[in-house]
């Protein structure tokens, strides 16, 4: 059993710490940017790696639930415990630093408290680019986006959040240190424990440092949004696209009509490419070296794409300000969701062959259920859609509280059955445990629980995100 973090345990903290790492307005750490979970727990923000080690020494001792805590941005409930005694809320926020660039290794070395869009701008300082990039990369942080093995736009090329790591710190769960920021490209000396500590949601230590993968900049970018037939025909295309463009796309993302509908209805305001909206859109962002037209690129991928009958409509951007207006669109779907209200919201892979089956027999099966809108939208080229069900017209999602289990359980059924998975880049979390019980393979739940006994054995670590705490 864990003890609560106690006043009288704040008094131990201060001897170890100065004044400055205690948080006394706790209030923003408590909340998410869904508003379902409440978070509980003494807030300690260290300014480095020596800090943080000394915290967890003494939770260790203590036997005290720590929390890592980056931007708070977690959308499973990850960053906030809710129940149980309270926690140490370990915010990375004051550890915000680039530790160092090595250009001619396309490496960046910094803190975990770095904000994302920092770190991209400092890659872009250095002529080059950092790629992952997501809705929330203006508060996210790098250690809670690698600790979620964060997707987001660009994984098509580039991968998620692991595969841009080389190396990582960490903060053990007995207060020890894995000097492991390497930025070697290869290094098999052993178990993978980088690739361990990715993803794994602050259950294994605190990632406080990483050495990441900077990548050329494209010298030309562009994008287009394009009407598709269907779902199917969107995957033609990115077919088509790849075969046109090959690694020049960056990112390629469908949209269900719903989406624009919810952003007319709600905000935040748009300007749409088309005098109507299509059934769906699918926009496809591209990043091409020296000498090579984007634009070109794009025209001659629409007119295939037309000449095939799979793109009906479409709007190439011209300049910059137009591909902003094109992804203001995509990112502000998640916004105009939030304000409309889900009954039920899903982050899901499918094998990309299966989407469209999947799309056809997930509206079936809801029908059964009740009367629900589904604004389904997200990273085609990655099979990962994101299934959000909201409310009928009318109604509200307070109206669907003896449905909601059902919604998701339909929706996760469905899933597991066509070989995909309930949580694509979001995580566990302490929302998703129990499906990761039900649908995990006992072979794979098995292998986590000896690794998390193993390496936390007294569950100190962000107690019941992930794997259920032991009595
Ligand atoms: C508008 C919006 C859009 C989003 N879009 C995407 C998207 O496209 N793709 C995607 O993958 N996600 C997306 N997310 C989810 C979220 O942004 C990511 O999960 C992000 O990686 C979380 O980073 P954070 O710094 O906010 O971490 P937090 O929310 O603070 O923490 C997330 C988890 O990591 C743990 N953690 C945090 N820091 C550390 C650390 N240093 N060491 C160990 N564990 C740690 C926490 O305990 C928690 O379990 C979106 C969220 C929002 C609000």
């Amino acid at each position: 059993m864990l003890n609560p973090a106690t006043p009288a345990f704040k008094e131990t903290l201060r001897a170890l710490l100065p004044a400055s790492a205690f948080k006394e307005d706790t209030a923003p750490y408590l909340s998410e940017p869904r508003g379902r979970w409440a978070g509980q727990g003494l807030v300690v923000a260290p300014a480095n790696t020596e800090e943080v080690a000394a915290i967890v020494r003494a939770c260790a001792k203590a036997r005290i639930g720590i929390v890592p805590y980056s931007g708070g941005t977690g959308l499973v409930g990850g960053q906030l415990m809710q129940e149980g005694p309270a926690p140490v809320i370990l915010s990375l926020e004051r550890m915000n630093k680039i530790r160092a660039v090595y250009p001619s290794e396309n490496v960046l070395v910094c803190d975990a408290g770095v904000i994302l869009a920092n770190i991209q701008q400092a890659a872009d300082d250095l002529g080059r680019l950092f790629p992952l990039s997501l809705a929330s990369e203006g508060s996210a942080r790098i250690g809670g986006l690698l600790s979620t093995n964060a997707g987001g736009v660009n994984v098509l090329r580039y991968g998620n959040a692991r595969a841009l790591c080389l190396g990582l710190e960490v903060v053990r769960p007995d207060g020890t240190i894995w000097h492991g920021l390497t930025r070697l490209r290869k290094d098999n000396t052993g178990y993978d424990l980088r690739n361990l500590m990715i993803g794994a949601e602050g259950t294994l230590g605190i990632i406080t440092a990483a050495a990441l993968k900077l990548a050329p900049r494209p010298v030309g970018v562009g994008a287009a949004m394009m009407a598709v037939a269907s779902p199917a025909a969107a995957l033609d295309l990115l077919a088509l696209a790849g075969e046109r463009i090959g690694e020049g796309i960056s990112a390629f993302e469908i949209m269900h009509r719903q989406g624009f509908d919810f952003l007319g209805e709600v905000g935040p305001d748009f300007q749409s490419p088309f005098d109507e909206t299509p059934e769906w859109v699918v926009l496809i962002d591209v990043g091409l070296p020296a000498g090579l037209s984007p634009e070109t690129a794009l025209e001659g991928l629409f007119e295939a794409g037309f000449e095939a009958g799979l793109v009906t409509d479409g709007a190439i951007a011209q300049n910059n300000a137009q591909r902003d207006a094109f992804w203001h669109i995509r990112e502000t779907i998640p916004e105009a969701n939030r304000r409309i209200g889900s009954v039920s919201s899903h982050d899901i892979s499918i094998p990309l062959s299966a989407i469209p089956s999947f799309i056809e027999r997930g509206a079936q099966a809801l029908a059964q259920v009740g009367d629900f809108r589904i604004n389904c939208f997200g990273h085609l080229g990655d099979g990962n859609l994101h299934y959000n069900v909201f409310p009928a017209p009318g109604k509200g999602r307070d109206d669907y509280e003896t449905e909601r289990p059902q919604v998701k359980r339909v929706v996760h059924d469905l899933v597991h059955s066509m070989e995909g998975s309930v949580s694509a880049e979001h995580g566990i979390g302490r929302l998703k445990v129990a499906d990761l019980e039900k649908y995990g393979d006992p072979a794979k739940l098995a292998m986590l629980r000896a690794i998390k006994d193993a390496l936390d054995p007294l569950g100190i670590m962000n107690p019941g995100a992930v794997l259920r705490q032991k009595p």
